[in-house]
């Protein structure tokens, strides 16, 4: 009997090792029950042994080499693989947690890092990351039926390489994680080299919470001194099964080059429309509010604005009453030689002057001698269309107020100076008719009807948060699915007990 029970055991010892479940010391390590090695608090590990990774110079995630990250984030991939859905959860948490608690430290670090964008919703681009949506997302599809049952669920790619921008380096940093863990993936980063030292710290911190609580090391790495060259490594990187891009044009072209599927979150131009029937109040109110976040720095903030002759000088004077100030043509001019540099080639773009980008509107009015309070939101003028503020995107808190003959001529400006990027139009009115014309001609992303423009990501509107939203590839504001595989299993003639 007791010869029995030990040939059993033996057997049942070398199917569990077979399936790599035999509990087991990895490096020193304990291990949890399923065989992943378990990192106790304040100890760091190798996964060498469990995943066949071979090291590298990864400091809680960062890394100098591309090849090192990647296959770091591999290893911890296929740890990921065998961990629970609780885990994942786990992970979320963690990253929504850090982000809520460290948002006053974290975004006072990413703004004196970058130097652009405003304090206060540095800090509060952090405490929203509780709202990006995690594994709940992702419901399996079923169909049920004479020939049994199928079910279509969301599986993970792999690694993700990840660009960021210097626009919201760490919050976007921490929205993918939220996204692309929920799906199941690990996660490799090249972020803007101007954000890079709020970015790493984020992913140290991350790093070493998720080891903890779930042994895994290096599910998030990130490019400690990012280059052109190190995003080209990720881009064609064999083992970096799906990429997302969050920035400009440049990088947004980069991506699509490689052969690998690639979520694009591109720029934008955001016009608003007001037409006659709009509640002015509201609509300077929101338009203020929307152009002046983080000094303009959304992709979608509001960018210009045209409105209707019959309400334009109403609307110019409520825009004074919500903190703007409006700046005569004289002022605007000025201002619009140092913001832009001429064309380098002729019927080119007017060349953005990086040093303008991200200011406040206080110090942006300093530099044509004109002093205004340190509390103005936006600084605003009547342009004509040929003013560079119209067709670029500025980034900084100065808008140009364009008088449109009616409410199809504002409607077609905005059409032709959003450039066909498909991002984000904003509307003004109460006429049904001219919303419903304007969404079918603009066909962006994002279209919103009387309010700022970050309610067309839940902030003030209905919907869920993301700071990457993909526009020229589709996929819209992206969510744990952007970042999944569906894959279909079926039992054919069975299982459907109804
Ligand atoms: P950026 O294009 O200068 O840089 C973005 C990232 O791409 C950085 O990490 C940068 O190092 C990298 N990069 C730039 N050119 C590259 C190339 N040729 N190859 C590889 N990598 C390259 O943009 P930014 O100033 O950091 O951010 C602002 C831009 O991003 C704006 O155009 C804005 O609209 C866009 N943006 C879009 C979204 C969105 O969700 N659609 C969100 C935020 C920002």
């Amino acid at each position: 009997m007791q010869a029995n029970e030990n040939a059993i055991r033996a057997v049942v010892e070398e199917v569990l090792a077979e399936l790599g479940k035999s509990p087991r010391q990895v490096n020193g390590n304990s291990s949890d029950p399923n065989g992943i090695p378990v990192v106790k608090n304040g100890t760091s590990f190798s996964n060498t042994a469990a995943n066949g990774y071979s090291g590298g110079s990864g400091n809680w995630g960062v890394f100098e080499s591309v090849d090192q990250a990647v296959a770091a984030a591999n290893a911890a991939f296929k740890q990921l693989q065998s961990k629970s859905v609780a885990d994942r959860c786990k992970i979320i948490q963690i990253v929504k947690d850090m982000c809520a608690q460290r948002a006053e430290e974290w975004g006072r670090k990413e703004f004196e890092e970058t130097k652009i964008g405003r304090l206060d919703h540095k800090i509060g681009k952090l405490e929203i990351i509780k709202q990006v949506p995690g594994v709940e997302w992702l419901k399996p599809d079923c169909f049920s039926g004479d020939h049994g049952i199928t079910l279509e669920e969301h599986a993970p790619f792999g690694v993700i390489g990840a660009i960021t921008p210097v626009t919201h380096s760490l919050p976007t940093l921490a929205g993918n994680i939220v996204n692309m863990v929920a799906a199941g993936n690990s996660v490799i980063f090249n972020p803007h080299p101007s954000g890079k030292n709020i970015a790493c710290e984020g992913v140290q911190a991350f790093n070493k919470a998720i080891a903890e609580a779930v042994g895994i090391e290096n599910l998030i790495t990130i490019i400690g001194n990012p280059t052109i060259e190190s995003a080209n490594g990720i881009f064609q990187h064999r083992d970096v099964k799906m990429l997302c891009v969050t920035g400009g044009p440049a990088v947004g072209r980069a991506a699509l080059e490689a052969r690998k599927r690639a979520v694009v979150a591109g720029p934008g131009n955001p016009p608003v429309v007001v037409d006659d029937s709009a509640d002015l109040e509201l609509a300077a109110k929101s338009i203020v509010a929307g152009a002046a976040f983080d000094n303009n720095l959304l992709c979608i903030g509001e960018k210009e604005v045209f409105a209707v002759q019959p309400i334009f000088d109403s609307l110019m004077d409520a825009v004074s009453r919500h903190g703007g100030y409006r700046l005569n043509a004289q002022q605007m001019d000025s201002l619009t030689k140092l913001a832009f540099g001429p064309p380098k080639e002729p019927g080119g773009h007017a060349v953005l002057n990086r040093d303008f980008v991200g200011m406040d509107a206080a110090w942006l009015a300093q530099q044509i001698g004109l002093s205004v309070p340190a509390s103005t939101q936006i600084l605003y003028a009547e342009t004509d269309t040929s003013n560079p503020f119209v067709p670029e995107e500025q980034m900084m808190p100065v808008i140009p107020f364009v008088r449109a003959r009616d409410t199809m001529h504002a409607i077609e400006l905005a059409y032709e100076f959003e450039h066909g990027f498909g991002h984000t139009a904003i509307i003004h009115s109460r006429n049904v008719h001219a919303m419903t014309v304007m969404g079918k001609l603009m066909n962006t992303t994002l279209f919103v009807k009387n309010g700022p423009c970050m309610a067309g990501l839940g902030l003030g509107g209905e919907g869920y948060l993301s700071f990457s939203i993909a526009t020229p590839t589709g996929e819209g504001v992206t969510n744990p699915a952007t970042f999944a595989r569906s894959r279909r299993c079926v039992m054919v003639d069975e299982l459907r007990v109804v």
